[in-house]
């Protein structure tokens, strides 16, 4: 084990080898072997992006897909991304690792662009330590233009802890990123403390009601509360949104009634390679939208 343990330190980056005595704590040193692994991980080209679909709820046709990166580990399999993100944010690893899931969706935008599956909006996560780094818009630039990606096309999620206590600077950085083109959601919304007034100055056109609130639509009477105040004040806002978690009919009716203007949920599909993707986009528009619920 201490062959391994000494390993784990300098691929760690560190300069000098560190003894890691037994009394340290099995989870540290399990974070320390995963973080390595990832760090080796993303070297050797093991992300891989799934791609959930949004229906609109108007015209019952995809609309878009959210872009969630899945960590295809030799030994351990797909790994999913709680298990992975926050030991990449944790490590600083989510910069590199979050470049790589913004090209790869702005690359996977422009190969749908020109195929049946058509010109729809990919939605990419965005960390709040991404978000904060200062070359962060240049970044985003980049991508766009290495990839040709339509930035019309391009929705950047970043969550609304991400955006908690935001100041002229942050709203300039996002008003920057709207001037590129692309659009941006506020991700888990109702999970953060948000005020109205912060709402307001944001240069956002979407919220995404966080699964947590539709899990137990429409018999729980708070998250019911929750999830039609939302959709009110967004109206009154004049934004978007998208709710996740759609599991069941109820719950889409529940949504789309009070507003919703997007459903994403494996009451459509769960997230799926982008081959898989291609195939149900062409078995659900050859079906009535309805007969899916
Ligand atoms: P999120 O951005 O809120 O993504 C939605 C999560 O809800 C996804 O989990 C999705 O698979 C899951 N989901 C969607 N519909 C349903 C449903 O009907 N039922 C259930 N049970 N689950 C549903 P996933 O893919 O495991 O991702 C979890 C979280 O990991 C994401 O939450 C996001 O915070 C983070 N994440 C994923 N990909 C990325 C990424 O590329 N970058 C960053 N920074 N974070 C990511
Ligand atoms: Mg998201
Ligand atoms: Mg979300
Ligand atoms: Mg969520």
């Amino acid at each position: 084990h201490a062959d391994t343990a000494m390993y784990g330190a300098k691929a760690a980056g560190r300069n000098n080898y560190q003894f890691f005595v037994p009394e340290m704590n099995t989870r540290a040193f399990e974070r320390l072997m995963l973080e390595n692994a990832l760090r080796r991980g993303i070297e050797r080209n093991e992300l891989i992006l799934h791609y959930q679909p949004q229906i609109d709820a108007a015209s019952g046709r995809i609309s878009g897909c959210e872009a969630l990166v899945r960590w295809e580990h030799p030994d351990l399999g797909l790994v999913p991304p709680a298990q992975f993100i926050p030991v990449a944010e944790d490590s600083g690893l989510i910069v590199p690792l979050g470049e790589w899931v913004l090209r790869e969706a702005c690359r996977q935008q422009v190969r749908w662009r020109d195929s049946a599956v058509g010109n729809i909006q990919l939605a990419v996560n965005i960390s709040a330590l991404q978000f904060r780094r200062n070359d962060f818009v240049d970044t985003v630039a980049r991508a766009l233009e290495d990839t040709g990606a339509d930035a019309r096309c391009i929705e950047l999620e970043i969550t609304e802890s991400a955006l908690m206590q935001p100041d002229d600077h942050l709203i300039g950085r996002l008003d920057a990123l709207c001037a590129l083109g692309l659009t941006l959601a506020l991700d888990d919304f109702g999970t953060g403390y948000s005020s109205l007034s912060y709402l307001k100055r944001l240069p956002i056109s979407r919220l995404k009601i966080d699964r947590s609130f539709v899990k137990d639509l429409p018999s729980d009477a708070e998250d019911a509360a929750v999830t039609s105040a939302t959709l009110s004040l967004a109206q009154a806002l004049g934004l978007d949104v998208v709710a996740e978690g759609v599991e069941t009919p109820a719950q889409r009716d529940y949504l789309v009634t009070r507003g919703c203007n997007a459903l994403q949920g494996f009451l459509y599909s769960r997230p799926l390679a982008a081959e898989a993707l291609e195939v149900w986009v062409g078995e659900f528009e050859t079906i009535a939208p309805e007969a899916l619920g």
